[in-house]
């Protein structure tokens, strides 16, 4: 089977956003686990609602979906304060995700600003020390990140770090979520050579910690590090380095979910031009 979704609003519910996934073609799907930007704790779905979304998920052979935590979360702040917001708000939400099995969970390292790398990767796998708990079934994923500013994540060592800095009793349950925006801003050659880039990630980190992909077109050149997004087909990274990523004989179960900017329509037509990249195996 092949995995591929986009993010999608979670307005009208769980059920709804599988629903919609359906409707465009995909088989799994994004979404945030509150607002992305704002402090306000939104609220969990009801049992119900959340029993109608794995019915789908079940009958349609669909991979359970992926949450991403909201942008204002900082692991690696500085501020006491902020880390430990972060660390009540993320645990709340790995306790709520055990309800949907399969699900997995994505996080952005954060930002160091100031006290530096090392202390920052410090306080984010001490946190994940702490929230995450042996046994449990939700796969939590560290995201490549572009390496704007002091933003942790920018290359394959500081991500294997931060997992290698884990309380070994947890670190079964931490991967990475690649983003292909992200490592071409962040210097990596994915445009042009993907299967050497999957090398370097297998080297570094292993690829038997690469548990999502985001697809994702950049706007800007190799190493730029400024994480804009472009459609499939419209940026730097061309389509052939994403037909290579999904067809690459160990991502074959792994999920690919687009952040393009894109409404429904467009994410259909780009879930559509991907499917027909895909080779059987
Ligand atoms: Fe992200
Ligand atoms: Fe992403
Ligand atoms: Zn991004």
């Amino acid at each position: 089977m092949f995995y591929i979704g986009c993010h999608l609003s979670v307005t009208g519910g769980y059920a709804e956003m599988g629903r919609r996934a359906l409707s465009i073609g995909a088989t799994t799907f994004q979404f945030f686990t509150k607002n992305p930007r704002g402090r306000s704790s939104g609220s969990f779905p009801s049992s119900e609602d959340t029993a109608e979304l794995i019915r789908i998920l079940n009958d349609n052979g669909m991979h359970a979906p992926l949450a991403h935590a909201p942008y204002i979360y900082n692991p690696s702040s500085k501020d006491e304060k902020i880390r430990e917001y972060t660390a009540e708000a993320m645990g709340e939400e790995l306790r709520f995700l055990e309800n949907i099995p399969g699900a997995m969970y994505n996080f952005h390292p954060g930002c160091h600003v100031g006290q530096g790398a090392g202390a920052g990767i410090k306080y984010i796998s001490d946190m994940l020390s702490r929230i995450m708990w042996r046994g449990m079934t939700t796969k939590v994923l560290l995201e490549t990140m572009a390496g704007k500013g002091t933003e942790l994540g920018r290359n394959f060592e500081e991500l294997a770090a931060i997992i290698d800095a884990v309380d070994g009793s947890v670190r079964d349950s931490v991967g990475v979520c690649l983003d292909t925006c992200h490592v071409h801003d962040g210097g990596y050659p994915i445009a042009e050579d993907p299967a050497g880039v999957l090398e370097e990630f297998d080297r570094v980190i292993g690829l038997d910690r690469l548990c999502a992909v985001h697809m994702n077109d950049s706007m800007n050149q190799v190493g730029a590090k400024k994480d804009r997004h472009a459609r499939i087909g419209e940026g730097h990274i061309p389509v052939s380095a994403m037909e290579a990523l999904i067809n690459h004989p160990a991502l074959r179960d792994v999920p690919f979910y687009l952040e393009t900017p894109c409404d429904l329509d467009g994410y259909a037509g780009e879930i559509a031009l991907l499917k027909s990249l895909r080779r059987e195996a």
